[in-house]
């Protein structure tokens, strides 16, 4: 399939204009000679443009049309209580408009930082979850909207159905056309994969264009084998809905799950040690929960010689720099 007729679809759905995109594409030569492998590459998905950005942008553009084509008079989701999805949530909600209201995890801060502090600029209405699992406690505030005349728009985590995934195929064409344009291919794409959406979109967008890259999802908290049918679940959803005559197995998905540590948000030796290299060799932020544990991934993946000299990687930059100020001095190496 061509870029213009993939392209053509996406855009009978009507994404709305939220960021600015293309983000920059750009090699990293100082980082490429201290890991002594591939040559590296980064997108720029940290610069979205929207309330500090990140990956979540993407999804909203088609997540936040979707909402307004069914005349929502209110947007939810959901999250950690540093979730970047729900700080970009209540940015895209505010900037077409419409309340939002946040189910954040566990009970509310002595101090608003980072990102919760963002969601409440950003003017969100934040309801704690407490001890209750996020999914419940999502149904129970939108019903209660319900009950008082109130049309919700639910977003479930990440941002990540068919609808939201939508962002990330189109993300990959962006990247095609930008690689086009500058005369280069990758071998490989290397992105934090956490509710599974962005890795989700870029494979189905690699595969309708018959992209060759392999697109190797870090995961951020899930055993490989049931995020593998998670996300072919989720590319079943997402082809159907954009109408293509294939979608993905399992197998399809490369998944590295070696770099869990301490489990979602808990910054280990990996996540310190790349934070700093990557700053002190590129200037570049990445974050605690996300990129932070992807770079150290990518890092012990050229270890390992998964990726060698003469290839061309690329690190897919999914944001979440705000949660760094959420953080006190463990971060220093
Ligand atoms: C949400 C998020 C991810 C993971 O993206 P998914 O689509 O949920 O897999 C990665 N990095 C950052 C900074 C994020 O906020």
């Amino acid at each position: 399939m061509e870029c213009e007729s993939l392209l053509s679809q996406l855009e009978s759905l009507h994404p709305v204009a939220l960021g600015s995109c293309p983000t920059p594409l750009m090699p990293l030569p100082r980082l490429s000679a201290a890991l002594g492998g591939p040559e590296l590459w980064v997108k720029r998905d940290d610069l979205t443009g929207l309330g500090l950005g990140g990956n979540k942008v993407r999804k909203l553009a088609f997540l936040m049309a979707d909402a307004l084509r069914q005349h929502a008079d209110v947007v939810l989701t959901t999250g950690a209580q540093q979730s970047n999805h729900a700080r970009q949530t209540a940015a895209a909600a505010a900037k077409v408009g419409l309340p939002c209201v946040l189910v954040l995890g566990g009970d509310a801060p002595p101090t608003a930082r980072g990102n919760y502090l963002l969601d409440r600029l950003l003017g969100a209405e934040v309801r704690w979850a407490g001890e209750r699992p996020l999914l419940p406690a999502l149904a129970a505030e939108a019903d209660e909207l319900r009950r008082a005349g109130h049309h919700p728009y639910v977003i479930p985590y990440g941002g990540s159905n068919a609808v939201g995934i939508c962002g990330f195929v189109a993300a990959l064409v962006e990247l095609v056309q930008q690689a086009q344009a500058r005369g280069i291919t990758f071998d490989a794409i290397v992105v934090a994969s956490s509710s599974g959406g962005t890795q989700t979109g870029l494979a189905l967008g690699a595969r309708a264009l018959d992209y060759p890259a392999r697109i190797v999802g870090i995961s951020i908290a899930e055993k490989a084998a049931p995020f593998r049918q998670h996300m072919a679940e989720l590319a079943a959803e997402t082809a159907a809905l954009l109408g293509l005559d294939f979608t993905l197995t399992p197998e399809e998905f490369h998944v590295a799950d070696g770099y869990l540590g301490g489990g979602y948000g808990v910054v280990g030796e990996l996540e310190r040690a790349a934070i700093s290299l990557v700053a002190r060799t590129e200037g570049l932020l990445v974050d605690p929960v996300y990129t932070g544990r992807a770079m150290g991934g990518l890092d012990d993946l050229i270890r390992r010689g998964e990726f060698i000299v003469g290839e061309r990687v690329l690190f897919w930059h999914t944001g979440g720099a705000p949660a760094l100020f959420a953080c006190d001095g463990e971060l220093l190496p």
